[in-house]
């Protein structure tokens, strides 16, 4: 998920909270479904589609960087499609029924928040800034990779000991104006030999683990959770022998954490028909979250619709009338003006595209811990593959006909 809607987000929590406190509460709009425990779970991934996904993650991807990331996605779908192109900056399309005329895209996008390097002291510590999100809050005491010519060097950020911070009560937050990396030089030129410069960019070592055998957890699961499932919407099609009567295009798009630049660049030149994307959004049963500002989603309780402007409604209730028909559990979220999603870039682009969006609920969103549930990656990848089905060729999802 987007910078930009971080900070709307934050804006808009803040005003949502004081007109909830003014008018007692009639601003929640969200209406989380009851899961339903007779339903049977329909697991989706296997043991070979999970270490596809474990490699990716582990790989970095940053914004602007993606293009390793983007061949192992590639290899992955290959098998699975007619064709495949990539764009200059590195957005890459796999194919499905090159030829025909109407066009339907499922999305995700393929970039990683990280750091660059942006001051080198004299001292030989390297202070940052933002490529995307990154939070400044969790990264004292984290080990990073900064990516150079020469490979991978690393470091860590420093901060300074509980028994040497003078603020008594209020201590000093990390802020960009104080966290730093050390990577164990001493003078600016020792840096400069490991083949650091400004510009370089910078991820966070840590790497997939599984959860209790529940959830996944690793970094920028934000969006590359995304990529995997509409790779496996690609790998079920293929199995099942589905001959769609239109154009598949699966988008795995760069550059979506700093304004969703990639998709708006790949929309222009495929000029789909409709557009169905995938992102996260924020699981709120954690400390800290307030349901009246972000609703009530949950992890395992199933992918998550919008309701925003940006979302076609008849699209949309194609997604619901495939969710209830084929027993996957879902529930709904509302955006005020935007969703901060790729569906934005694709609904506003040629003349208007019909996008709907399916979430992902995770927790932790921008910290390495981003946590997601397996049953939800399942329940994604089996609604987008089931209205994939539903969808007819020439579909006109005008409201007024
Ligand atoms: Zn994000």
């Amino acid at each position: 998920m987007g910078y930009k809607r971080l900070f709307i987000t934050m804006f808009i929590n803040c005003f949502i909270i004081f007109a909830h406190r003014l008018k007692g509460g009639l601003l929640t709009i969200n209406m989380a479904k009851k899961k339903t425990e007779d339903k049977q779970h329909v697991a989706v991934v296997n043991d070979k589609s999970l270490s596809f996904f474990e490699n990716y993650i582990n790989n970095p991807s940053p914004t602007g960087f993606e293009w390793k990331g983007q061949e192992l996605w590639l290899d992955y779908i290959k098998p699975y499609i007619d064709e495949h192109y990539v764009d200059s900056y590195g957005t890459a399309v796999g194919v499905i029924n090159p030829k025909a005329e109407y066009k339907v895209v499922i999305e995700a996008h393929a970039d990683e928040i990280s750091w660059f390097v942006n001051y080198i002291t004299s001292d030989g510590l390297i202070y940052v800034i933002r490529n995307g999100g990154s939070d400044h809050q969790i990264a004292p005491s984290k080990r990073v990779n900064i990516h150079t010519d020469k490979g991978v060097v690393k470091a860590v950020f420093g901060w300074p000991a509980i028994h040497t911070r003078l603020g008594g009560e209020k201590e000093e937050a990390p802020s960009l104006k104080n966290i730093f990396l050390d990577c164990g030089c001493t003078s600016k030129e020792e840096v400069e030999k490991l083949g650091i410069h400004v510009g370089c960019v910078i991820t966070y070592e840590d790497e997939f683990m599984t959860l209790n055998d529940r959830y996944y957890v690793g970094r920028a699961l934000d969006n590359r959770a995304g990529g995997f499932m509409i790779a496996e919407v690609a790998r079920l099609l293929k199995e099942n022998k589905i001959k769609l009567p239109f154009g598949l295009y699966i988008v795995n798009a760069v550059q979506e954490e700093i304004g969703l630049r990639g998709a708006e660049m790949i929309a222009h030149r495929i000029k789909p028909n409709v557009a169905i994307v995938t992102d996260v959004t924020h699981d709120t049963q954690t400390p800290m979250i307030s349901k009246i500002a972000q609703g009530d989603l949950a992890c395992g309780r199933g992918p998550v619709v919008s309701y925003a402007p940006a979302v076609q409604n008849n699209l949309n209730k194609l997604l619901i009338e495939t969710a209830e028909k084929a027993q996957i559990p879902f529930q709904r979220q509302a955006s005020s003006r935007s969703t901060g999603t790729d569906t934005d870039a694709f609904a506003y682009s040629n003349e208007g595209v019909p996008s709907a969006l399916i979430s992902l609920p995770l927790r932790y969103m921008h910290t390495t811990v981003e946590m997601i549930h397996k049953e939800d990656v399942d329940n994604v990848i089996r609604l987008i593959y089931e209205v994939l089905l539903n969808i007819k060729s020439g579909q006109n999802f005008n409201y007024i006909k």
